[in-house]
């Protein structure tokens, strides 16, 4: 015979525990919470309102409101409004604010107009993260991801998508005129009712037209030559995907390898990563402290002068080069064919001719040397190497050296492509999870980088608890 797990009858008299403590185990991760924000000092990171004002209502202190958000994002509850009705119901929450239930205003406002100081605290924990040894000794890895703004396609302008609608409308007015004629051309009430709502269509589409003249004039204003009429940081950037794009934000991480902790994050609006190796290095080196510190990233963050200056500075750099070379889409030898002999400054071909120095120029602030041979004239293989009736050149930065050692270091350890792979993609792919399709809930580039810094602090947190266990990480933050 079957039997099912029985619940209890609605009616049954229960007698509940008379304290809320009882409802929260003591290794319940609200506990963590708690003692992390107790243990904080407030007024040192930035909070308004640490002490009381003499007159009016009374305000909540901001560590009440600071836990609320720290809990909320720590399970998935990032908006203010279903806070407050979390706050009503869920008993993890009533323990951990003494009952309290902040109006969602309220939360929003302190969200808002605490930003720096909210941004200070994930650094904070980033730092007792550091304190209790928990960062690997050498490798960080730094990836950048996409994520969606509070900003519709549709509002977003950029001179090329103005241009294409405004053709749109051009090709839906010409249609519109004709089927009018043809209209006129055959008079009856149907007909008249039909061309006066063409007539409307028509008048409705030149207001598009000159709403969308005033934007080309605001978008050349614009230094990047965009326009974000919601959020108006946000910008329309290419994802990973071929022909596919959102509007929003770069998010930049560096992540240690050991325990997958987020060192170093910001929020930018560049739709690429090529400025921004040695910045993220820099702060990732600043947050562990590490200063023999080795930095792995994909081929969208090459670029010669950032690898310079992550080399200038002692950190380790390994970027693959993006194989884009012209030449080699051509089917003409690429650089690598070409070996450079440091001692005599020459350049040796696939002809094994010497390619020695001519010129030095300077190209988009690049010093650049200038390598060519006068064997090119008579050789076999011409046709593999040039198109042109001049010889082959082969340009050298001045700093060339930095990039073909950090080459070398990536031949001999092909396995960091791999190990970037593993540190970087678990943070992303689990703060998007999170996040769910939304994304971000605020608007313009500074709230949005507050939203994030809770985000990645949520994130550390729960890595650190699933490491040390909640008890004793309790026991080390009151240390
Ligand atoms: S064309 Fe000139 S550079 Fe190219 S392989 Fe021949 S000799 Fe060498």
């Amino acid at each position: 015979m079957k039997r099912f797990v029985e619940g209890e009858d609605r009616k049954q008299a229960v007698l509940l525990p008379e304290y809320l403590e009882d409802y929260v185990s003591d290794d319940n991760p609200v506990r963590v919470v708690d003692v992390f924000v107790d243990e904080l000092d407030l007024h040192d990171l930035g909070f308004d309102g640490t002490a009381p004002a003499m007159t009016g209502r009374p305000s909540y202190h901001p560590s009440v409101l600071l836990k609320i958000y720290v809990y909320g994002y720590l399970n998935r509850i990032q908006s203010s409004r279903r806070l407050e009705r979390e706050t009503q119901r869920n008993v993890e929450l009533m323990w951990l604010t003494g009952r309290l239930s902040p109006d969602f205003k309220t939360t929003a406002d302190f969200r808002r107009n605490n930003g720096k100081a909210i941004r200070n605290v994930c650094s904070q924990f980033i730092v007792l993260c550091r304190n209790l040894d928990l960062f690997s000794k050498s490798i960080v890895a730094i990836d950048g991801s996409k994520f969606k703004a509070v900003n519709n396609r549709d509002r977003n302008f950029t001179s090329g998508k103005v241009q294409a609608r405004l053709q749109q409308i051009d090709e839906s007015i010409a249609r519109y005129l004709s089927a009018m004629e043809t209209a006129d051309r055959t008079q009856s009430d149907v007909t008249e009712a039909k061309t006066s709502r063409i007539s409307d269509k028509i008048s409705k589409l030149k207001q598009q037209m000159q709403d969308l003249k005033i934007m080309e004039q605001r978008l050349r204003d614009s230094p990047d030559g965009q326009v974000s009429l919601t959020d108006p940081d946000a910008r329309s950037m290419a994802t990973s995907g071929r022909g596919t794009g959102m509007v929003g934000y770069n998010v930049q991480t560096a992540v240690d390898d050991t325990h997958h902790l987020i060192v170093a994050h910001e929020v930018t609006n560049v739709g690429n990563d090529r400025s921004q190796l040695s910045n993220m290095a820099a702060q990732a080196r600043a947050a562990t402290g590490i200063t023999e510190l080795t930095v792995v990233a994909d081929r969208g963050y090459f670029k010669s002068e950032e690898i310079l200056q992550c080399h200038e500075v002692g950190i380790t750099a390994f970027v693959p080069k993006p194989l884009t070379s012209g030449k080699v889409a051509d089917g003409y030898f690429g650089k690598q064919d070409f070996i450079y002999v440091a001692k005599d400054d020459e350049y040796i071909c696939p002809a094994q001719q010497r390619l020695n120095w001519r010129f030095t120029n300077i190209e988009h602030g690049m010093t650049l040397h200038c390598y060519s041979s006068s064997a090119c004239t008579t050789c076999d293989i011409r046709k593999q190497c040039t198109s042109g009736k001049q010889a082959r050149r082969i340009k050298r930065w001045e700093h060339e050296a930095v990039v073909e050692a950090m080459q070398q270091r990536l031949d001999q350890k092909p396995d960091m492509m791999r190990i970037r792979r593993q540190t970087v993609e678990h943070p992303f792919g689990t703060l998007k999870f999170w996040m769910g399709a939304a994304h971000f809930l605020m608007k313009t580039r500074e709230h949005v980088s507050t939203e994030m810094s809770l985000h990645v602090l949520a994130y550390n947190l729960r890595r650190v608890m699933a490491i040390l266990g909640t008890r004793s990480m309790m026991q080390k933050m009151r240390a």
